[in-house]
């Protein structure tokens, strides 16, 4: 599974830049779920509407879970997501295929880079302002 830091480094800045038009509505979060929270396998779960204004103001899903040491699994229901993020997370450990078929990206991400939509990014800039996320 990766770290925050990991993903962030393998997005392109152009993705990191538009992040910053993204809003951001909190809408749950869930403290130290499905173990103790001394354990690897205990998380913070976040779940975080996500919308950037314009011609096209769509409402996207996002779950972060935090567990320990920063390492992130994350999920969005944008098509950049799909179409570019899904397989090459799932593949680390970081993601689930829950909106893509499930092959590689062999056009859009062929070398498999860890990278995050606007969105996801945008969640971890607000969990990070919040102190909720050490990075
Ligand atoms: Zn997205």
């Amino acid at each position: 599974m990766l770290t925050i830091k990991q993903i962030i480094k393998e997005t392109p800045a152009n993705i990191m830049k538009r992040s910053f038009e993204v809003q951001v509505k909190p809408m749950k979060s869930m403290l130290w779920l499905n173990k103790e929270p001394d354990t690897p396998e205990a998380y913070n779960e976040f779940i975080i509407k996500t919308s950037r204004p314009g011609i096209q103001h769509k409402i996207h899903n996002n779950i972060i879970r935090v567990f320990r040491r920063d390492r992130v699994w994350v999920t969005c229901d944008c098509d950049f997501f799909k179409y570019n993020c899904e397989f090459s997370l799932n593949r680390s450990g970081s993601t689930d295929i829950l909106h893509s078929n499930g092959s590689m990206p062999k056009i859009k991400n062929p070398f498999l880079r860890n990278l995050a939509c606007i969105h996801i990014i945008s969640c971890f800039m607000y969990l990070q302002r919040k102190g909720l996320i050490s990075t």
